[in-house]
């Protein structure tokens, strides 16, 4: 097997390396300080983040689309099993919580690597 040389990666590698909050460029460094504070640079290779454009659509279009998938499923269940109201309380609250901020991160991470894969790709960075 010959493994060849790749000046830029590949779409998909981008994607994987967005959603593991990695540096775009060597993977290795972490993107985030805090829980979604980016660092300036990566610790690692030094690229500088300030390419990213941090802005909080993926935030808005998650949310939007996680209490739609919560409030659906929660007539649904009103509908099929009548609970008591602590039951949609106890679980529709933690679930809002779940789905709205578990994907924000890699999301996030995924914006930043697409805006660097594109880059990339009109060579700005190599
Ligand atoms: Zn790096």
């Amino acid at each position: 097997m010959v493994m060849s040389a790749q000046p830029i990666d590949t779409l998909s590698r981008s994607i994987l390396t967005g959603l593991s909050c990695r540096c775009p460029r060597c993977r290795r460094g972490k993107l985030f300080r805090g829980f979604l504070t980016l660092r300036p640079r990566c610790e690692a290779c030094g690229l500088d983040y300030g390419f990213a454009d941090s802005g909080d659509g993926p935030a808005v279009f998650i949310m939007f689309l996680a209490g739609f998938i919560v409030v659906g499923a929660a007539l649904i269940t009103e509908v099929l099993y009548q609970p008591p109201f602590w039951v949609h309380a106890a679980l529709w609250l933690p679930l809002i919580l779940i789905v709205t901020l578990g994907p924000l991160r890699p999301m996030k991470g995924l914006m930043i690597a697409l805006q660097y894969h594109h880059k990339a790709a009109e060579g700005r960075f190599r």
